[in-house]
């Protein structure tokens, strides 16, 4: 059993085909995928999509890629999803991207700020979007309490250092298709250092998909490819992996798998 925690199924690359998508992940073991809200937009767009699966669910959020477009009536709609749908499980991705730098860092910095109160206000987890920012990142965590909500290091790109403070603030370690790179730097030893039971897989579909797939559009049921390849770095079985990883994000996320 698979459990893909970081995909966006409500993109337009899915849009022609999404049965099938969802199909060949639940033929690979998926149990569950939750796909994440970026902007306004894409906040209606997740729980409309997860309302019509049993094993879809959602979280909102704004991505510091959006951050310089939201508005106040972004952040308040965001929160009544939040509160209001059972399928929202988390909010997010949230965080700081200084390697595209889309929105100037200090909105970036106050829009991942307030995000991270309006989650321990809604007391759920929040799932965290980092890219050239690790330092900056990890003491906004730490001075917001992410703790108490707990949450996710999405498609974790640090070394063995970043993962160690990470798990320090009691969050989880995401790896996506990068640890099946060739160029994977530093994941194998993070592969191998974070402890079972805090660490999740995903696919951050349709982008970074793993080998042998790289170039073209990644989805869910690949997230069987990077499991089993966190898998041989750990020197488990595949199946142990998946089970346990699935285990951790039906608690990261509070839900049950049927
Ligand atoms: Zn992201
Ligand atoms: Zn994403």
């Amino acid at each position: 059993m698979l459990f893909d925690t970081h995909a966006h199924l409500h993109f337009p690359d899915f849009a022609d085909d999404l049965d099938a998508v969802l199909e060949r992940a639940r033929a690979e073991g998926v149990r569950g995928m939750v796909t994440i809200g970026t902007d306004r937009e894409t906040n209606r767009a997740v729980v409309e999509l997860a309302g019509r699966w049993p094993d879809v669910w959602a979280t909102v959020g704004i991505h510091p890629h959006d951050a310089a477009e939201a508005t106040e009536a972004d952040f308040e709609e965001m929160e009544g999803l939040a509160r209001s749908e059972a399928k929202v499980v988390g909010l997010g991705e949230m965080g700081l991207d200084f390697f595209r730098n889309l929105s100037p860092r200090d909105v970036q910095e106050s829009v991942f700020r307030r995000q991270l109160v309006m989650a321990r206000a809604v007391a759920k987890p929040v799932v965290i979007h980092c890219r050239d920012a690790h330092a900056e990142t990890l003491a906004i965590l730490r001075d917001e309490k992410a703790g108490e909500t707990g949450g996710v290091m999405h498609c974790f790109s640090g070394d063995v250092e970043v993962a160690r403070r990470c798990l320090d603030l009691g969050l989880l370690i995401s790896l996506a298709g990068p640890v099946t790179y060739k160029n994977a730097r530093a994941l194998p030893d993070v592969a191998r250092f974070v402890p079972a039971d805090h660490l999740v897989v995903e696919t951050d579909c349709p982008y970074l998909p793993p080998t042998p797939h790289r170039g073209k559009r990644n989805e869910p049921a690949y997230v069987a490819l990077t499991a089993a390849r966190i898998a041989e770095l750990r020197n488990v079985d595949a199946a142990e992996l998946g089970e346990v990883t699935t285990r951790n994000a039906a608690r990261l996320f509070r839900l049950r798998l049927d």
